[in-house]
């Protein structure tokens, strides 16, 4: 998939899973009082997820966080590959791990900046890591429907996918694509509509 969809569906799963579990805290919609200090979880929880759902292209010079990393992104392509090590459960570990070192910088920084309460509540409720690992979930789960599929179990060469036929998946950038990514947000605009609502 490309990066643009991996934004908006890593973005609005993030949502659907924040919503049912309230890891970046009490939801917006609905509360008496938004502190700034909420805004600033909620923040950190949806860059993390952004973050994630962009990172396992990183072995893609090309892609979105390719494009940006430069020789990093080109170095790893040419030794690992792409669709190799950072699209398999060891290449979450690893993003996962590095998630917790970049956590302890951001909560650093937020502290730095005056915000304790929230740089409090990144180390203490991991929302900075949950955030990534969500967003790389759903990285590896988005490209799973694609031709091409995922080396789940790499270093071993087989590549998984949904549906398990790759003639029912489709190819990254073609129209299959856009149309799922946007049949996904209206169900997450139409779920945050009717929650709304509901309130
Ligand atoms: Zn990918």
């Amino acid at each position: 998939m490309q990066g643009r969809s991996h934004l908006l569906v890593g973005l609005a799963a993030g949502v659907v899973i924040d919503s049912l579990f309230h890891i970046s805290g009490p939801a917006l919609t609905g509360a008496h009082y938004v502190s700034l200090n909420l805004l600033v979880d909620k923040g950190v929880y949806y860059a993390a997820v952004a973050l994630g759902a962009l990172l396992p292209d990183i072995d893609n010079a090309r892609s979105t966080l390719g494009q940006k990393l430069g020789v990093i992104s080109k170095g790893i392509q040419r030794l690992a590959g792409h669709r190799t090590f950072f699209h398999s459960l060891l290449g979450l570990a690893f993003g996962s791990t590095l998630a917790i070192g970049i956590e302890r910088v951001v909560s650093y920084l937020l502290d730095l900046r005056g915000y304790a309460f929230p740089a409090n509540f990144v180390s203490s409720s991991h929302v900075f890591f949950f955030g990534v690992l969500f967003g790389c979930i759903f990285h590896i789960a988005a490209d799973a429907l694609t031709l091409g599929g995922v080396p789940l179990l790499w270093p071993y060469k087989q590549r998984f996918g949904f549906p398990p036929n790759s003639h029912w998946r489709f190819r990254t950038g073609s129209w299959p694509e856009f149309v799922i990514v946007w049949i996904i947000m209206f169900l997450v605009a139409a779920g945050i509509y009717n929650s709304i609502i509901v309130i």
